[in-house]
């Protein structure tokens, strides 16, 4: 299958589209990889090899006739892989977090997507957990992508948390409505009076503001006009202008 030696003419061309060549191995980034087969692995397995994450493919066509994944090429046959279409259409909308996407998780919370995250998860407590409560994995970790028993996960584009969430918002668009949601524990922001909460705030708090939230999840505080400009921005820059929820309109 994948071997070393070249043989003299190339049996099976993969073409990859440009969204997908930045997972391809540096020698291959043009989109176009030559492999030997003997007709046992399936195109899904041969895509993997290649390091792109079935979770990141949309059509496969062969010979310009779309293809299962569980096909198994032969030699001479040329394939097509596309990405996956956008926005990527969910059961549900909600989402888990691997270890390193802290920041990511919390700008999706600031939005009101359903966020699960936890720092300390190991790869097969993330799995189970994922499966478990029917959310996609979001993860930059391909290995973890490739997991037979994952559900449905999803490869994060971007180093940085605001362009992580631009991604994420592109590929799934989850339903916008931001400062719903707490940003620590995930839970319900619920509107709640002043007189409920009084004993919780700091005197220039109760002094400034009049219309608060409390969280269902872990009793937290919030009320408006106390984010910070920058969260702000992120939700500003987050604003899906059709359809999207302007997020200024009842502040
Ligand atoms: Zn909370």
């Amino acid at each position: 299958m994948n071997g070393t030696q070249r043989p003299p003419e190339p049996p099976l061309e993969l073409t990859f589209v440009a969204e997908l060549r930045m997972f391809l191995a540096p020698a291959n980034r043009a989109g176009t990889v030559r492999m030997a087969t003997d007709g046992t692995p399936s195109l899904g397995h041969v895509v993997e090899s290649a390091g792109v994450p079935l979770t990141e493919v949309g059509s496969l066509l062969v010979n310009d006739r779309p293809a299962r994944p569980s096909y198994q090429p032969r030699a001479g046959d040329r394939v097509r892989v596309e990405a996956v279409s956008r926005p990527q259409p969910l059961p549900v909308p909600r989402f888990l977090l691997d270890v390193h996407l802290g920041a990511l998780a919390r700008r999706m919370r600031l939005v009101g997507v359903d966020t699960a995250y936890s720092n300390d998860l190991g790869d097969d407590a993330l799995i189970d957990l994922a499966n478990s409560a029917g959310r996609v994995l979001l993860t930059k970790d391909r290995g973890l992508l490739r997991r037979r028993k994952l559900w449905l996960g999803a490869y994060v584009r971007g180093a940085r948390a605001d362009d992580q969430l631009a991604d994420v918002l592109d590929r799934f668009s989850p339903p916008f409505a931001p400062w719903t949601r707490c940003l620590i524990c995930n839970g319900s922001l619920a509107p709640v009076t002043k007189s409920e909460v009084e004993a919780q705030l700091l005197p220039g708090t109760r002094r400034t503001y009049d219309e608060f939230c409390r969280c269902a999840g872990c009793g937290r505080v919030y009320w408006r006009g106390a984010h910070s400009r920058r969260l702000a921005a992120i939700v500003a820059a987050a604003a899906r202008p059709p359809g999207a929820t302007d997020p200024g309109a009842t502040a």
